[in-house]
This record gives C-alpha cells, structure tokens and sequence, in this order.
C-alpha cells in the first residue's frame, strides 16, 4: 500500500427502480419548497405532476455542452419563478444546465440522470461561450442528491446505452492511471469497468433487462465518482478538444478515442491497463475496448461520427497546446498518428 491522500465528495444518493416517487421527499429534506424542474419534453408532464404545487416552472431548453446564451435564459426562469430549488432530469446536457444554474445561483440541487455519461457525481461544469468550450471545478455544481430510477434507463435505446456506458468507462480507465490515483477510486473503477463492460452486451441483446440495466446505471455512479474525485489526462482533454472545436458528439467521440488512447498509455502504465483488461474480461485493454465497441454495433472511427480528415492537424495542435500530466509522455507527432488511428477506425493491437 502506498501513501495517498482521498477527498469524499458530499452527496446522497437514493438507488432503485420507481425512485422518482422519492423526490417530493428528497425535497423536503433539503428543506425547500419552491422547485424549478429541467428535463427533456417527454419527461415534464410527468414530472410536474408528481411535484404537485412544489413545482414553480419547468425549462425544456438543455443542450449539448451548456451554451451560456440558454443558461442566462433560464437564470431569468429562476428568478421569476423564486425558485429554491433546482430539480434536473435527464442526460449529461440537461444535467450541465443545473450545475450551471447552480454556479450561479448556489441553490441545492437535486439530479435524476438518465444516461451514463456520470456529470451528477461531478463538481466539474463544461461550458460554451462564442464557439468555446471551458471547464470548471466547484463544490457549488455538485449536486446534493442523486436520484437514480433504473426505471428511467429502460428507454434508452440500445445504440446510446452503448456510447453512454463507453463514456463512462473511459473515465474510470483514466482514474486507474491518474496521477492521484489512490485505492479508493481504484476499486470503485475497477469494480465500474467491469459491470458496465458485462452490462452492455446484455442490454444490446435484451433492452429491457432490468438486471443489466441496474448494473450499468451503478457502474455510471462509480464512473462520475472516479470522474469526481482524481485528475483525468490525456483521452479527457482530446475528446474535449474534439467535441469542444469540431462540435462532434460526445458519448461517440469518447466512445471511438479510448482504445487508442489505451494503447498509448499502455507501455507507461501497464498495471492500470492490466486492471482495465482483468476488469472486462479481455486479454488486451485496448483491442478488448475496441471489440466491445464494434460488436455492439456502436462507432469506432471519426470519420463515421462528422470528423473531417484535413482537421486532424489543427486537432493534434490543439492537444499539445496546453500541458497537462499523463502517464506517457506527450508529443505532436505521436499524437497525431493516434488521430489518424482513430480517424481511421484501425484495431489498435495490446
Ligand atoms: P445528452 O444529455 O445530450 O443525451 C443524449 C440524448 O439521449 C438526448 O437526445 C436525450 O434526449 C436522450 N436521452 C437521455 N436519456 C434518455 C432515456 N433514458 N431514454 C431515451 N432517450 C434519452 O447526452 P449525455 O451523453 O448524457 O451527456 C453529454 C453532455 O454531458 C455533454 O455536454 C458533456 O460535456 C456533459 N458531461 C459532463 C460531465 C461533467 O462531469 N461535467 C460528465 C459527463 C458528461
């Protein structure tokens, strides 16, 4: 055992089928009254009527990487409406425009998400101003309670189960190799690695089977709490970069980036990567990464998911513009063979 040093993140968490039942309570308990719900259009009839008179307003405007013009439009909802308390319901994007609203405002927030991607376990908030995307770290966007209804999974269609829960892994592969890593969030990925990577092909096969549908929604939690609490590196900032400047999808982007950012770590960090493989079952991380991916019939090269070929050198440029800590040494060149593996959809070997 070596020395380490571990922050717990603050937050509840209420787990299980049929949890949105909960909330009114969960309301209470954080002492507010006065609730402004975010979520999808399919979910707000439902979700006002179960609040009752405790919901004040309702915002179906969330959209990918948290554009500030839609957040200054709702800051003008919170206002009106005297909201107390903020109430998100949905994917990464609806839960963005919480934390937003939250940085600004400090109001407690409850989160009941509805993919895999992990931001309600986080204190990080990614925002778009004029085309540019910029993160943040502040306990006020943490949310205070995390609702999770497996019940809500259960529509995710197989497709997006598949990039979502890829999302998820990618970060607790960085948090096996984080420069803090410490064992606490060591187990909690290795543990998440291997219930979401079992999960997935179950869910593929069967959408609605519930058991596989909890794992992964678990194994989503242990992913936002990896994300939560140790440094990410280099798979993080190029699919930053990718989906911040090239304005591709997001869950897709980690989805094609981290087999072959697996493969570049590798030789670095071998008992991280070794932990990753043991985890899923697979001989190699990163081949077993990119067969997972490609038997369930989700994207493996950029250029299937809108990135363009003569963009690969402005996108190398910008990841090695800023330095930042990973367990392999970063240099343009390699970096830019990388994209081109990736661009191109080639099987990295272990
Ligand atoms: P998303 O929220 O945009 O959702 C993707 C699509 O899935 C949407 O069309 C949505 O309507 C649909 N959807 C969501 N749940 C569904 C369900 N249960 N059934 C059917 N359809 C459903 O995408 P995402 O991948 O969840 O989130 C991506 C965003 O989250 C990005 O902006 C990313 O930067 C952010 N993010 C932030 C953090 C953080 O810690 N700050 C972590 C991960 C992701």
């Amino acid at each position: 055992m070596i020395d380490f040093e571990y922050s717990q993140l603050p937050a509840r968490v209420v787990f299980g089928f049929g949890t949105i039942a909960r909330i009114p309570d969960e309301v209470k308990t954080l002492g507010c009254r006065r609730v402004l719900v975010l979520c999808g259009p399919r979910y707000a009839p439902g979700v006002i009527h179960r609040l009752g008179d405790i919901a004040v307003g309702v915002s179906v405007e969330a959209a990918m990487h948290t554009p500030v013009e839609i957040t200054d439009r709702v800051m003008a909802q919170v206002r009106e409406a005297k909201a107390d308390c903020l109430l998100s319901l949905g994917g990464g994007s609806t839960i963005g425009l919480g934390k937003a609203l939250a940085l600004r405002t400090d109001l407690p927030q409850i989160v009941v998400p509805t993919t895999y991607a992990g931001s309600e376990a986080t204190p990080i908030l990614g925002q778009t101003e004029h085309g540019r995307k910029t993160t943040i770290r502040s306990p006020k966007v943490l949310p205070e309670t995390i609702v999770y209804d497996v019940e809500l999974t259960m529509t995710l269609p197989a497709r997006l189960s598949v990039v979502s829960g890829i999302n998820a892994i990618a970060h607790a592969v960085e948090a096996l190799y984080a420069k803090d890593a410490n064992p606490i969030t060591s187990t909690l990925a290795a543990e998440a690695i291997s219930r979401i990577g079992h999960a997935l092909p179950r869910i593929v096969a069967q959408p609605n089977d519930r058991d596989a549908r909890a794992d992964a929604l678990f194994g989503a939690w242990a992913c936002g709490n990896c994300l939560g609490t140790v440094g990410m590196s280099l798979h993080h900032k190029l699919c930053h970069t990718l989906g911040g400047s090239f304005d591709l999808p997001h869950a897709e982007t980690h989805t094609v980036i981290l087999p072959h950012v697996v493969a570049f770590n590798a030789p670095a960090a071998p008992q991280a990567i070794g932990r990753v493989a043991r985890a899923l079952g697979v001989d190699g991380a990163a081949a077993g990464l990119f067969d997972l991916a490609a038997s369930l019939g989700a994207p493996t090269a950029l250029k299937s998911i809108g990135m363009s070929e003569r963009d690969l050198d402005k996108a190398a440029d910008l990841a090695v513009s800023t330095p930042y800590w990973n367990p392999q040494q970063i240099e343009r060149s390699a970096i830019r063979a990388l994209l081109d593996h990736a661009f191109h959809g080639r099987r990295p070997s272990d």
